[in-house]
């Protein structure tokens, strides 16, 4: 209040400055939902012995014509709010399809879905449609939700989950660990995989707090018959850490590569890791 009249001036033209340049950009999205300005990368999770590739996360790019690439955690949320975010899954369902039958058999692409794809079950048809398309088995598919997919209508959406389950298409919930009553869902609801957020494994090395957690949710999730996937491994001792003690069924990570074009996939798929990474996993199971 004791600021004078001109500094709230100027804050008000920088909201209304800021607000013009989101406006913009939601127009930009719009266009460029429109004419396929949007593209797909990949990210492979490792089996944690380095020795090959099971699965690849899709993951929708947009570099604008003006301030190169705007991440996801932007534009997503830009998109779920202008209702069109279920015109990206589509988008990005049809290249990882038409990417994975590329990919050395059994190999499995993972898209992730957002709560508004799963608000009725036209997707579930859309999904069948996009595997047929491409002469992919369902089994090769994985499909990412969040615990935020379950606050709204967590019945209607397990049926959703179910109806994918029983056509062969496997469910992961996503940045498990980052949301509100966690383990409870993880019994509740039609699941097979947990990918256990980074935020688990920053620190890890150092933090022992962190590591008692790790163990803790790992140790549920196994004993309820869940796969796991370790996301965020970052360096090798991290990596190392996580082999030692067993916590990961695959592992997602820079550690093992960033996100690449599907034609990278194939090319990495066919070397599985480098000899220093493998030789950091035979390490970490040693000691
Ligand atoms: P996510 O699904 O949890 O994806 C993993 C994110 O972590 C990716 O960020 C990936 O690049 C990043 N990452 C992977 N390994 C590491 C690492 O070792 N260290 C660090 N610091 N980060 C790592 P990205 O691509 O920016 O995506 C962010 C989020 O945006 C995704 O989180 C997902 O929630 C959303 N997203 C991305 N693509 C799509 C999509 O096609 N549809 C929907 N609905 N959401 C998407
Ligand atoms: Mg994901
Ligand atoms: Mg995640
Ligand atoms: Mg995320």
């Amino acid at each position: 209040k004791s600021t004078g009249n001109g500094t709230l001036t100027a804050f008000r033209s920088e909201m209304d400055a800021q607000y013009i340049d989101e406006q913009k950009l939601r127009v930009d999205l719009r266009q460029a939902i429109e004419n396929r300005g949007l593209h797909v990368v990949y990210q492979p999770m490792y089996r944690p012995d380095g020795s090959g590739i099971e699965c690849s996360e899709a993951l929708v790019r947009w570099r604008h014509p003006e301030r190169g690439m705007v991440g996801p955690n932007v534009f997503i949320p830009m998109a779920e709010d202008m209702g069109l975010v279920s015109h990206i899954t589509h988008l990005v369902l049809d290249q990882a399809c038409r990417d994975c039958a590329t990919w050395p058999e059994p190999m499995a692409v993972s898209v992730n879905l957002s709560i508004q794809d799963l608000r009725n079950d036209d997707i579930v048809g859309y999904v069948a449609d996009v595997l047929k398309r491409y002469s992919v088995d369902p089994s090769r598919l994985h499909l990412e939700v969040t615990e935020s997919c379950f606050m709204d209508e967590p019945v209607a959406v397990s049926a959703i989950l179910n109806q994918f389950r029983v056509t062969g298409v496997t469910i992961a919930i996503d940045d498990f660990g980052t949301g509100f009553s966690s383990l409870s869902y993880l019994d509740s609801l039609p699941l097979d995989v947990v990918k256990i957020d980074r935020a688990f494994i920053r620190n890890i090395v150092e933090d022992q707090r962190k590591l008692k957690l790790l163990r803790g949710i790992v140790h549920l999730s196994r004993e309820l018959g869940l796969k796991i996937v370790v996301e965020g491994v970052e360096t090798k001792e991290q990596l190392a850490l996580v082999n030692r003690h067993r916590f990961s069924d695959l592992v997602q990570g820079y550690v093992f590569s960033m996100p690449v074009a599907s034609e990278k996939i194939i090319e990495l798929a066919a070397e599985g890791a480098s000899a220093a990474k493998l030789s950091a996993v035979r390490r970490g199971a040693k000691s």
